[in-house]
């Protein structure tokens, strides 16, 4: 027998069942960008390797080992796009969009890892990201975040916390590199091989490791947030007054660094102890060197993105999902001329309310129409058939509950609809 041809490990098929979900998270988030003025911003898949090299940073896990890197038929290297904000920043500068302006941006789609696929973790995962250009103050830090606040409450999620931390301007990390170094030397015997090799190519990846052999040394380690200068000192404390304003609990995380070189001032993340070791669901900070670090003229960033994954895991656990796509009726019709005469029916009630989630059951004996129509988890079944017919009435009989089946004049069915519809 010839082998079948199975999906890609840590790349997964989202079926129709799943895919409610999804465009329900989707519309929430597009409402929320339109509550903020940001606009959508759609780039490619692929970019040349060079971008990810440049902006993510040579030494990180992601350029050194996470990405899927090819050579096209030309021989030149191309990568599926690992994150979103290189793509946004190169077409942005591109296009002209962030030169002496403002602009509010978001985007979404699928983002390729090459990662040890688990719960949490894939190598084709979604993120949704929302980046804003030329704000160098710390009101749109606050804005980003308590945007994302915002979305929790409306998905109705409580089981979020907030951690903040500084990584303040790139004069005060070259500083505190010096002190890292010194002291990660001290303790170099308990490092792993890849913290060696990055101590000096790259200390605050260090800081970074997921090993939990090193959780103790990196703890004991000095904090960047300790050697601010006054001008990240300043942002940092008017970002909290903010937050604090807006009564937004928080919790400064000294050790949270980021996994990409990028960022600086502010950093972010919505943590969750609800979904086992892959527990951050969001995460973000102010990245004010990356434009001029792709040729273009000096210009502040802030940004963040989700796990679409990971956020829809712990909707799912919360049981935060409505259910958008559960009929609230079916149609069932017997006989020819209910079958002429439903059709109608239908396409009337559709007409008048737009929002009756209705399926007609074309076809089938009436017995395999009826278990098609539970099996939907429909509230009713409409019944028409030729008894129906003669006394011009639908028979209503209700799936979801012990109740005897109805006849509702035909005349009365626009008001049997609507109390269908609110209930
Ligand atoms: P982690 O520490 O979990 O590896 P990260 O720091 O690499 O995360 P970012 O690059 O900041 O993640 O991406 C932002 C968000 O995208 C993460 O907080 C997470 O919700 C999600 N994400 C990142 N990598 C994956 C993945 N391989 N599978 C699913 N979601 C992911
Ligand atoms: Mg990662």
């Amino acid at each position: 027998m010839t082998e079948r041809i199975q999906a890609i490990r840590g790349m997964h098929d989202l079926l129709p069942e799943a895919t409610a979900r999804w465009q329900y998270l989707e519309q929430t988030l597009r409402q929320l960008m339109q509550q903020y003025g940001y606009k959508e911003i759609r780039f490619p898949i692929v970019e040349k390797t060079e971008l990810f090299k440049r902006t993510i940073g040579e030494v990180t896990d992601i350029v050194e080992k996470e990405m899927y890197t090819f050579d096209d038929r030309n021989g030149e290297s191309l990568t599926l796009r690992p994150e979103g904000t290189a793509g946004c920043v190169r077409a942005g500068v591109e296009h002209g969009l962030l030169y002496n302006q403002t602009q509010r941006m978001w985007y979404s789609g699928s983002m390729f890892r090459y990662e040890r696929p688990q719960k949490g973790r894939y190598r084709q995962f979604h993120q949704f990201g929302v980046e804003a250009y030329g704000f160098a103050g710390p009101d749109i830090d606050a804005e980003l975040i308590l945007m994302t606040a915002r979305l929790w409450r409306t998905l109705g999620l409580t089981g979020l916390t907030l951690q903040l931390n500084s990584l303040g301007t790139a004069v005060v990390r070259q500083r505190y590199k010096v002190k890292l170094i010194a002291y990660l030397k001290q303790h170099e015997r308990s490092l792993d091989e890849e913290s060696k090799r990055r101590l000096t190519s790259n200390p605050l990846r260090v800081l970074d490791s997921k090993n939990a052999a090193l959780k103790s040394v990196i703890e004991g380690a000095p904090k960047l947030i300790d050697c601010l200068d006054e001008e990240s000192e300043t942002h940092f404390q008017q970002l909290r007054q903010i937050l604090d304003t807006a009564g937004l609990v928080y919790e400064v995380n000294p050790c949270l660094v980021r996994g990409l070189d990028y960022y600086s001032k502010t950093v972010f993340e919505w943590v969750t102890d609800k979904l086992g070791a892959q527990g951050t669901v969001c995460a973000g900070g102010r990245y004010d060197g990356l434009v001029e670090q792709l040729g273009a003229k000096a210009t502040p960033a802030m940004g963040f993105a989700m796990g679409m994954e990971r956020l829809l895991a712990l909707l799912e656990e919360e049981s935060a999902l409505p259910d958008p796509l559960t009929p609230h009726g079916c149609l069932v019709l017997v006989g020819e001329l209910a079958v002429k005469q439903g059709i109608m029916l239908a396409e009337q009630w559709r007409d008048q309310f737009p929002e009756l989630r209705l399926v007609v059951n074309c076809g089938g004996s009436f017995k395999s129409q009826m278990k098609r129509a539970d099996k939907s988890q429909a509230t009713v079944a409409l019944i028409l058939g030729d008894n129906e017919i003669n006394s011009n009435v639908v028979t209503i009989k209700y799936l979801r509950k012990k109740c005897e089946q109805k006849p509702v004049a035909m005349n009365d069915l626009t008001l049997f609809i609507e109390q269908l519809i609110k209930a």
